[in-house]
């Protein structure tokens, strides 16, 4: 699993590198270029040597309405925004969640995914709530909206003496966790319950954190694809794709 990750970074990098970072993503017409973090399983993750997940199938869907090829770049979650507002990448498909201050960068599309943060423990864990959070060590993943509720709690005083481990990914915080080096983990609900699903010794408490829409983010300036894409995200949900996705990845509500 090291060595995967190591190789993974250097894919990254790779890629990054011979994509330049100058407004490559918009000079082929044709080509939609796709920005994630592939760690955050079911919505993106790698098999073999792949990315693949609820948001790439997504993608490549919204491709396909617009004519175009997808490509995708797996990169660094909080390096995201900056990529879409630089023109690396055209767009970013990664369980973002549209939020107030991302929205001073980036226009985001219509929503397409609700979610909200989980914590995660092990079965054998003095923590039963939030509050017990208070003088733990809590891993997050950096510059996520978990990481900025659990920040804003520790800075007015609700959490006192809590340590923030921040993780590039979200399964590197899996991985603290599991060898206690950090006490809890948040993170969104899907990745949460695949995260524990993993594992025979980690649990879910459910968290007081509101309700996330998942959105993708799209250059400031460039309204013309977020129109494109909202369009073509409205067809994709009214043909029934949207939700063959969905049951592909997710148990159905009934
Ligand atoms: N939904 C969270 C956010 O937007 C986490 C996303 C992720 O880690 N890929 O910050």
């Amino acid at each position: 699993m090291k060595k995967f990750i190591a190789g993974l970074f250097l894919s990254t990098s790779l890629l990054i590198a011979a994509t330049g970072c100058s407004g490559e993503a918009s000079q082929n017409e044709n080509i939609l270029i796709m920005g994630t973090n592939a760690a955050f399983p079911p919505f993106e993750y790698i098999q073999g040597t792949e990315v693949v997940g609820f948001d790439v199938d997504l993608a490549k869907l919204i491709a396909d309405q617009l004519d175009m090829e997808l490509q995708i770049m797996d990169m660094e979650f909080n390096t995201l925004t900056g990529a879409v507002s630089n023109g690396i990448i055209d767009i970013a498909v990664a369980g973002m969640t549209n939020t107030p201050e991302r929205r001073e960068s980036v226009n985001f599309s219509d929503g397409y995914f609700s979610s909200k943060q989980m914590i995660i423990v092990k079965n054998d864990s003095s923590i039963e709530s939030t509050e017990d959070l208070a003088g733990q060590s809590i891993g997050v993943q950096l510059g996520t909206t978990g990481d900025q509720f659990i920040s804003s709690f520790a800075k007015d005083g609700t959490l006192q003496n809590a340590e923030i481990i921040r993780f590039d990914k979200g399964a590197l915080a899996i991985a603290d966790l599991l060898n206690d080096t950090v006490d809890a983990v948040i993170i969104d609900e899907e990745p949460a319950k695949n995260f524990v699903a993993a594992q025979d010794n980690l649990q879910i408490l459910e968290a007081p954190f509101i309700e996330e829409e998942y959105a993708i983010a799209i250059a400031k300036d460039n309204t013309e694809l977020t129109d494109q894409i909202n369009s073509a995200l409205a067809s994709i949900k009214a043909s029934g794709q949207y939700d063959e996705i969905f049951n592909k990845y997710f148990e159905s509500a009934e």
